[in-house]
């Protein structure tokens, strides 16, 4: 039964921005229609990157995720499981 405390090896960290781009830049505006800026927010398989991965502040990372939801509803982006391009 002392198997089950074996340590798995650490998981492989992805790099991880600390700094929110969005409060950094007011410029920055997340909006459906910008899908190429949304697009770094989202994985080749589609899915929407979580926060940990894109180091948006909780704000913000709610807002672009409401933005990826509206664009991929008209079709400007793909759902999970489809293919990029
Ligand atoms: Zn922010």
């Amino acid at each position: 039964m002392a198997e089950f405390k074996k340590r798995r090896p650490r998981q492989q960290r992805y790099f991880r921005p600390r700094n929110c781009r969005f409060c950094g830049d007011p410029k920055l505006v997340i909006d459906y229609k910008t899908t190429d800026l949304l697009r770094q927010f989202v994985h080749e398989d589609g899915k929407i990157r979580p926060r940990r991965q894109t180091g948006n502040c909780a704000k913000h990372q709610r807002k672009i995720t409401n933005a990826i939801k509206r664009a991929r509803h008209i079709a400007l982006l793909p759902f999970v499981g489809e293919v990029l391009r």
